[in-house]
């Protein structure tokens, strides 16, 4: 018999409607698996026991029901659960209690989703392979002493390890789609606007994007559809309904779709088992009626430098509210000292290397001497590359690229070498700063027997298309994922 761990939520919340089994007993199972290997893999920070059982008995009372009644998730560590601490990977942060639920929290329990806890990342999501978390890296189930991704790494290892079947992560620059590329899942960023921004701990609010994590299309565009939608705690939510996800996933069909590969991003600096799988994704969606088009994004090349701008910029203005007086650490508090030096102290003692770098940096290129020739010329720069996007819908219905240049890096060989860690973000950057959706699904496994995933970009709130494509790859190319991690 299949273990529970292994099947899809789609089987899982079948599994339950039915009375096949129990939410009680799917949430036992994941979380005896979370006992097992988190030691190894590091994806949870902190598993909800009480929580995620009080909430599978509501499955198992009838008094919740939905789609994915009974499924288990990791949550990553950035959203805020009313009283489950949340830390967003920061010491800062450590010990906090939200008074309240993110909106996609409460959407997720209405629906009868049981949330096991709470996922490591990178310190307040700056990263790409969790080593910048306070509470030590994720690994990859592929390869324990491999990266699986960041910054959401903690939602895919758990995903891909068969922590659990559904991952929540969050996506400023690439940081659910990386992570999905290198664990061989499903990673996919909403159009910014599409899932409700309210309890997410803000980075970069002009980028910043919820979205899901799962094994399969179809599980994802499930997730997507329960935790997407207008919501009016949120003001940069778009109040139009939820494209039509779940369909597009069922039928996958790419006939007559317009598919442009973006010439910048391949050649030199991508490995060549990626190019190789990529090539073969491409060729796949040919042979399965898609017209593929080369189309040029010629500012795509300057993504990268005005993202490590912009968001920077944005993070230094919302960190600001860790000043050891509302949240969380408060150190340096002796009695004689200022108020200034308490908050100078904590800040120095709460927040890690790379969180002090981007402070530093998004200050200086807001400052008034600077500011025209950084933060400025970064924003036009976001409007060319938008340009670029918009020119590109004139002939054709999505974009593809690599997810990422590279499989998974080993842990420790970028560490020390912030701009090499930056370039994990090459290809999925450019759909934040425009706003549209973009997700990566696995096309295959490199010649280094690691995961390599197809990205795929569409028009703002055209998020089906995303599903229509990931589908019809998953369905030539069917996937599994080693059971046992190594
Ligand atoms: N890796 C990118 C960064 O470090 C993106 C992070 C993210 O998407 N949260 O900023």
């Amino acid at each position: 018999m299949t273990e529970l761990t292994e099947l899809s939520a789609v089987e899982i919340a079948e599994r339950v409607a039915s009375r096949d089994v129990s939410a009680v007993e799917v949430a036992h199972a994941h979380l005896d698996r979370i006992a097992e290997l988190n030691p190894a893999l590091n994806a949870f920070l902190h598993v909800d026991t009480d929580g995620a059982l009080a909430q599978a008995r509501r499955v198992d009372a009838g008094e919740v029901e939905g789609a994915l009644a009974g499924v288990p998730l990791a949550l990553k560590d950035v959203i805020v659960t009313k009283g489950v601490p949340t830390t967003a990977g920061s010491k800062i942060l450590e010990g906090w209690v939200p008074p309240y639920d993110a909106t996609i929290v409460e959407r997720m329990r209405d629906a009868g989703i049981v949330v096991l806890g709470k996922t490591n990342m990178d310190e307040f999501a700056m990263g790409s392979s969790t080593e910048h978390s306070a509470f030590g890296p994720s690994h990859n189930p592929w390869d324990l002493d491999r990266t699986p991704g960041g910054s959401g790494g903690g939602s895919s290892a758990a995903v891909a390890g068969n922590l659990a079947p559904l991952g929540i992560g969050t996506d400023t620059g690439g940081s659910i789609r990386q992570p999905g590329a290198v664990t061989g899942t499903v990673g996919v960023k909403p159009t910014y606007g599409g899932v409700s921004r309210y309890g997410l701990i803000a980075f970069s609010s002009s980028l910043d994007q919820a979205g899901p994590c799962a094994r399969t299309v179809l599980d994802a565009a499930l997730l997507h559809e329960v935790i997407g939608g207008h919501d009016a705690r949120d003001s940069t939510s778009i109040d139009q309904p939820v494209p039509p996800v779940v369909a597009a996933a069922r039928s996958g069909d790419v006939s007559g779709l317009r598919v442009g590969v973006v010439r910048e991003f391949g050649g030199e600096g991508y490995q060549p088992g990626v190019t190789a799988r990529f090539t073969e994704a491409v060729e796949l969606l040919t042979s399965l009626g898609a017209d593929v088009v080369e189309v040029s994004c010629p500012h795509f090349d300057y993504a990268l430098p005005a993202y490590y701008l912009i968001a920077p910029s944005e993070a230094s203005s919302n960190l600001a509210r860790y000043d050891a007086m509302r949240y969380g650490l408060r150190v340096g508090d002796d009695g004689e000292a200022s108020a200034e030096e308490v908050m100078a102290i904590t800040r120095a003692a709460g927040f890690g290397p790379e969180v002090k770098r981007r402070i530093i940096l998004g200050t200086y290129a807001l400052s008034a001497g600077y500011y025209d020739a950084y933060y400025g010329q970064a924003q036009k720069v976001r409007t060319l590359i938008t340009r670029d996007f918009e020119a590109a819908w004139q002939s054709v219905d999505v974009l593809v690229s690599p997810t990422t240049p590279t499989t998974a890096f080993k842990l420790g060989e970028r560490l020390d070498d912030p701009l090499a860690m930056y370039l994990a973000d090459l290809c999925t950057i450019p759909s934040n700063l425009y706003g549209g959706p973009a997700a990566s699904v696995p096309c295959g496994l490199s010649d280094d027997g690691l995961p390599v995933g197809l990205q795929v970009m569409a028009p703002v709130m055209a998020d089906d298309r995303l599903y229509s494509v990931m589908a019809a790859v998953e369905r030539a190319k069917p996937w599994s994922q080693p059971t046992t991690p190594r």
